[in-house]
């Protein structure tokens, strides 16, 4: 038989090799088709009495990626279909979809001759789980070779006989963690928990997988065998009695009750190792289908896997223009951020001019790239080789005329017009007529800016987060004058770095600043109203948000809040900014010059390390303080996410944000807004709009004005609309996930 996306070739020891090679993708992923090959794959070996085992392995550089998008695009579309018609049906076709996989593994397992999967990449969730339902596990030592489950980070949980095979091969608390935390195994890692039984040398990883087979691997799960033992013995034992207490109280501490995907991997590690383990896998084939049908599951799969991907494959580059592969950039301003940008270009491959006002402050900037590079071969991270290699591409100058065989310019020098001003024209004089300059700017608006521009088509805004090295998100501010040749260049040159972008139109702060300050103004109104600062920053951790709103305005410096809160006064008149929180902000810096974490003293006191810093205790005598039990923090915890949520609507009324996708994911990418809702438009479709309305109305008339419902929102909840119906990023023809 021949199969489109697998090859199978039989030796003359008689061991099938099963070669997974999709012809038209780049990575492996699960299909529909791909698994009624697997299905037909098994029932052949099983039925060629010439074949005498089955070495699964992948054609492609990496493993398997796990699920394929659409799949789990169209799961939701049959359960949204089929619940409208009968909801019954819904879920039973919804538990049996959801657990194909589960029982086509189970079969593999069961199927009486020996598989060994030979991993020679990238592993990950459903793939992993084949494996696992294999008799045999090999692992090339490559670096590339990673293994993880990790379907919690999209709000499931591993759905194909993952949380009972792991379970029952390592030792349970190693189990739970790696579970409940989607964590990352090295091949080394994943033999000492037992998950594989080698490690080697890619060049025999096929022969010691069919060593495996030759040597007698028998066809037997451990777990099918008479006597086995779950490793340290189950869940009645007095390990597992100080254990099993205490992990939903961990799990509490961590998520804060807010993920139901990883509270189903305890429920189903717990009750499944106390049944048969055909038990255990309908255990958790039956949470698996109840966490599916949860907002959490939909809203996060939603963002953070299919919209997350699509947007990073340039969901929103315009048609017709060329796609192009950046070979040399500029970028100007070899300060902090300007440094780091530098740094993750040349990662990427691309060449830069570095370019600063002297020479010794480019080598400056150079330098930090030096440090990062050392680190990272001091950990082993990056080899001495590819360390020279990435540094050999940054070019420290102050000669302007470097610049004349770029294709983009990211300009990253101070937050002053005038500076900006010198440098756009600087850089016009010698940049070739076809190349882009893109700013950095934080909080200028890009129309301004351009205006400084002789060719303003040819000027965007490229809005980086810091540390630069590891925030994934990159706002592209299309200014009123960007051509779609800039929005293009701009995208392609994301996408090769490697972040995520968002395009939003500009705005004083675009999308993610804007978002992040009302969330720091709620805090400051709480303060004022005496709530103690303890209580704000544990209720913004119970509602999912990473950061408490004051250790964050700590991070980015109570001083820069300051300079904003003065320049939309200078610019937008008083009313633009509340006089209590100019006030409260005046105090800290003028009076107390408590700037934030950068001069060690904020909200928070910062003593010299290992000590960890605590909030400022003279905070409490700023305000009168309420007593912690006339403050009930379910309303803290709302009024953190609503202000946020609404400044996200209120970027799409005014066509800011223009793509749901787009406030979703940057929400969660540019200030982690709490990922178990899908994002700041997913929390709002998620409730209901209607429901949303009604909770800020009750909070405007407790909290003032700023909580009152637009326009936009009255109308979408009378009319019974979502974000993802009005603003449908898959345009009328195709309903949205
Ligand atoms: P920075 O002060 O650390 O660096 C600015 C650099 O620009 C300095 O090295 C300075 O010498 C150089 N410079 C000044 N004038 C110059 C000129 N005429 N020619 C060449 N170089 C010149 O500032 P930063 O924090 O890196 O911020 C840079 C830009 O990035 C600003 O527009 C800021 O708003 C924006 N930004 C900052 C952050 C952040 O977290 N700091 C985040 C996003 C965007």
């Amino acid at each position: 038989m021949t199969y489109k996306n697998f090859t199978i070739e039989t030796d003359a020891d008689g061991i099938a090799l099963v070669t997974w090679d999709m012809p038209d993708k780049s990575m492996n992923v699960f299909t529909e088709e791909v698994m009624n090959e697997i299905d037909a794959i098994v029932d052949q070996v099983v039925s060629d009495a010439a074949v005498k085992g089955v070495v699964f392995t992948s054609g492609k550089s990496t493993f398997s990626g796990g699920a394929d998008l659409t799949m789990i695009r169209s799961m939701f579309s049959l359960l949204q279909e089929e619940q409208a018609k009968n909801p019954d049906t819904a879920m039973q076709k919804l538990f049996d979809v959801a657990g194909r996989m589960n029982w086509l593994w189970r079969k593999i397992e069961t199927c009486g001759k020996p598989w060994v999967s030979a991993i020679n990449g990238v592993c990950m969730g459903g793939a992993f789980e084949l494996s696992l339902a294999c008799h045999g596990r090999v692992a090339s030592n490559a670096k590339s070779v990673k293994l993880a489950l990790p379907e919690v980070k999209v709000g499931i949980f591993p759905g194909a006989g993952g949380t009972q095979r792991v379970a029952r091969l390592a030792n349970t608390q190693d189990a739970l963690q790696m579970m409940t935390t989607g964590q990352t195994l090295t091949p080394s890692r994943a033999k000492a928990m037992n998950l594989v039984h080698q490690v080697v040398e890619p060049d025999q990883l096929i022969p010691a997988a069919k060593q495996m087979i030759k040597d007698g691997l028998k066809p037997v799960a451990p777990w099918d065998e008479k006597g086995f033992k779950v490793p340290g013995g189950g869940i009645w034992t007095p390990a597992a009695a100080q254990l099993w207490p205490a992990a939903p109280a961990i799990l509490r501490r961590e998520t804060a009750g807010n993920y139901p995907g990883a509270l189903a991997i305890l429920k189903c590690v717990y009750e499944g190792l106390q049944v048969p383990f055909d038990t255990g896998l309908k255990i958790e084939q039956r949470y698996f289908t109840q966490v599916l049908r949860s907002t959490e599951a939909f809203s996060m799969i939603r963002s953070l896997f299919i919209s997350m991907q699509e947007l990073g494959k340039g969901a929103r580059r315009p048609a017709g223009v060329e796609k192009k592969k950046l070979e040399k950039i500029g970028v100007v301003g070899a300060g902090f951020m300007g440094a780091s940008i530098a740094y993750v270009s040349a990662a990427a491959g691309i060449a830069v001019s570095l370019i600063d006002r002297d020479d010794e402050a480019a080598a400056k900037g150079k330098a930090v790239s030096e440090k990062l590079v050392a680190d990272s071969v001091a950990k082993g991270r990056m080899s001495k080789e590819d360390g020279e290699k990435l540094l050999s591409l940054i070019t420290p100058t102050a000669d302007y005329s470097t610049l004349s065989d770029v294709s983009l310019v990211v300009e990253a020098v101070f937050e002053d017009r005038q500076v900006k001003k010198d440098v756009i024209e600087k850089v016009e004089a010698v940049l070739p007529e076809t190349a882009i300059f893109a700013s950095n700017t934080s909080t200028l608006p890009i129309t301004g800016l351009a205006k400084n521009s002789k060719r303003p088509k040819q000027f965007i805004g490229v809005h980086f987060f810091s540390p630069v090295e590891k925030m994934m998100l990159t706002e592209v501010i299309v200014g009123e004058e960007t051509g779609d040749e800039a929005l293009a260049v701009a995208l392609d040159y994301v996408s090769q770095i490697k972040k995520t972008p968002i395009v939003v139109n500009d705005t004083r702060g675009f999308y993610v600043n804007r978002c992040v300050f009302r969330y720091i103004n709620e805090a400051y109104d709480m303060l004022i109203e005496g709530v103690p600062a303890t209580m704000i920053e544990n209720a913004a951790k119970m509602a999912g948000m990473p950061v408490g709103p004051l250790s964050l305005n700590d991070e980015v410096a109570v001083d820069l809040s300051q300079k904003i809160m003065k320049a939309s006064i200078a610019d937008l008149g008083e009313a633009s900014v509340k006089p209590e929180h100019m006030a409260l902000v005046n105090k800290l810096v003028d009076e107390l010059d408590r700037r934030g974490r950068k001069n060690g003293k904020g909200f928070y006191e910062y003593p010299a390390k290992p000590a960890k810093k605590f909030l400022w205790p003279g905070l409490k005598d700023l305000y009168p303080q309420k007593p912690a039990s006339q403050v009930d923090v379910n309303v803290l915890k709302q009024r953190l996410l609503v202000t946020i949520a609404l400044e996200a609507a209120r970027t799409v009324e005014e066509s800011i944000v223009t793509d749901p996708r787009e406030a979703d994911v940057g929400s969660i990418l540019g200030f982690g807004f709490a990922p178990y809702t899908g994002g700041t438009l997913s929390y709002i479709d998620g409730m209901g709009v209607k429901t949303f309305v009604a909770l800020c109305e009750k909070l405007a008339a407790d909290y003032g004005d700023h909580f009152k419902p637009t326009p936009l929102l009255l109308d979408m909840a009378a009319k019974g609309e979502t974000f993802y119906s009005r603003f449908n990023p898959y345009g009328a023809e195709q309903k949205a996930a």
